[in-house]
């Protein structure tokens, strides 16, 4: 069975999806790392990932690239919402995904084009969701917890700033699928959250 996670940054879908590769035992990708990677490789290439060129080049990064805690960092995330919006650096990231989809058995994957275009037969989809100011309470509480000091106000105008890129751009935008069920975790713990898409992911297998 595979299993998309969609929605936008900090939603609450990569603790999500990783919950339910475990109750299901399958394996799980964030994709999000794919696009964290080449943003840094960009970076730490000395280009601009708002070029194309530059980010098409740093589209060879290695497979332990993706285990570099640098692509945890928020320049990390703001680099890769910059290259992502060129359909040549969503192609050349997308054979990975897919191969990494149609393993036998299945896999969670979750990212913003999951149930779209990356497994559109996905068996099972969830849109997770929460309100922007949720969404940066939740990432600057995690930010102190790094002992990263950041004010609240900057870290939710750089949500929406990422919101605004990811769900306006041409190729592949943040949407949910017509056949994905929703998740707004907003007013959810993440025990809650957990137990809920599990139940919706159960429905859909039974379907
Ligand atoms: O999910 P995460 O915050 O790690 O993603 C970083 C950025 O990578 C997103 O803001 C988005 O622009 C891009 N991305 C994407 N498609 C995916 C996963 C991530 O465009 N499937």
């Amino acid at each position: 069975m595979i299993i998309a996670v969609d929605g936008p940054a900090a939603s609450g879908k990569g603790t999500i999806a990783r919950a339910l590769a475990r109750h299901f035992g399958l394996p799980h990708l964030d994709t999000g790392l794919l696009y964290r990677a080449v943003g840094i490789a960009v970076l730490r290439g000395g280009g601009d990932p708002s070029v194309e060129a530059d980010a098409i080049a740093a589209c060879g990064f290695s497979d332990g690239m993706l285990a570099d805690p640098a692509l945890k960092s928020e320049a990390a995330g703001a680099a890769a919402s910059k290259v992502s919006i060129f359909p040549a650096v969503r192609r050349a990231l997308m054979d990975y995904q897919r191969i990494f989809a149609d393993q036998p058995g299945g896999a969670v994957l979750d990212g913003r084009d999951i149930g779209t275009v990356i497994a559109p037969d996905a068996q099972a989809k969830l849109f997770v969701t929460a309100s922007p100011e949720v969404r940066a309470r939740r990432r600057h509480e995690e930010l102190a917890r790094m002992d990263i000091a950041t004010h609240y106000e900057s870290v939710l105008t750089d949500i929406r700033a990422r919101d605004e890129r990811d769900m306006g751009r041409a190729t592949a935008p943040l949407r949910r699928a017509d056949d994905a069920d929703l998740l707004d975790t907003s007013d959810m713990s993440i025990d809650a959250a957990v137990q809920r898409a599990i139940a919706l992911v159960e429905n859909r297998k039974k379907r």
